[in-house]
């Protein structure tokens, strides 16, 4: 997609897991040069972080950005600190009530104005995050509402929304099931392989595996059963760069 001959820019908020993946692709599919956004936040699955280069790389965004913002730093959540991930939870998701120990204290708020900010200053309105209001793990801050309060917002508080450039949060998968969101990341031809979906992976010799047992691993296995699609992580050792 041009723009009087320009490529038009997107900041795509990407964890390396299937979801933002697939964001990323969808992003890449509408024609944007994707600026990619990754937090090494101290979450305990930071695996994600050598997913989200090698999806980034793989998807041909034009850059990727690691930002360290240490959540560890006031913690409240088994991603930040020393609390145990739920495993092997049944039928977790239609509890819509309970917001699991895996809700990270306004991580979405935070990571969205962060990338509001890099948007800025790439010259980018678009901003593509990967939240899921079907198949979630009943995090406020997937809500479709929480987003479209976030842009208005942005419109509101940033420099080219008060010059009149309109500011957009794209939530490609916001009303997909998870099954639909694999369908759509095999047809726009992305590599599962590459991403780790996983709370609490096991790390081993440098490698990471999924644990099978948390809610992101069961959500991931459950869209890729529905779908009738091979998952090709489980067996794959993933690459973690980090000591
Ligand atoms: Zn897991």
């Amino acid at each position: 997609m041009t723009e009087v001959g320009r490529t038009r820019r997107a900041v795509v908020l990407l964890s390396g897991g299937m979801d933002s993946t697939v964001s990323l692709a969808e992003a890449r599919a509408a024609g944007f040069d994707a600026h990619a956004l990754s937090f090494d936040y101290g979450q305990r699955h930071r695996a994600e972080l050598d997913a989200a280069a090698r999806v980034a790389k793989a998807l041909g965004a034009a850059r990727h950005v690691i930002v360290r913002l240490d959540l560890r730093a006031f913690g409240g959540s088994a991603l930040t600190a020393d609390i145990a991930v739920p495993k092997d939870r049944i039928g977790h998701e239609a509890s819509a009530t309970e917001i699991p120990v895996t809700y990270v204290p306004a991580r979405n708020t935070i990571f969205l104005s962060v990338a509001l900010g890099y948007a800025e200053t790439v010259g980018a309105s678009d901003l593509f995050i990967g939240v899921n209001a079907i198949d979630y793990s009943g995090y406020p801050d997937c809500r479709p509402e929480f987003i479209e309060a976030f842009e208005h917002m942005a419109n509101l508080g940033t420099k080219m929304g008060a010059e009149g450039t309109r500011v957009r949060i794209h939530t490609p998968l916001a009303r997909l099931s998870k099954r639909e969101i694999v369908e759509r990341g095999v047809a726009l031809g992305v590599d599962f392989g590459l991403t780790l979906t996983c709370y609490d992976p096991i790390t081993r010799d440098g490698h990471a595996t999924p644990c099978g047992h948390c809610d992101a691993c069961i959500l991931r296995a459950q869209g890729f059963a529905a779908a009738g699609v091979a998952d090709p992580t489980p067996s794959r050792r993933i690459d973690i760069p980090r000591p």
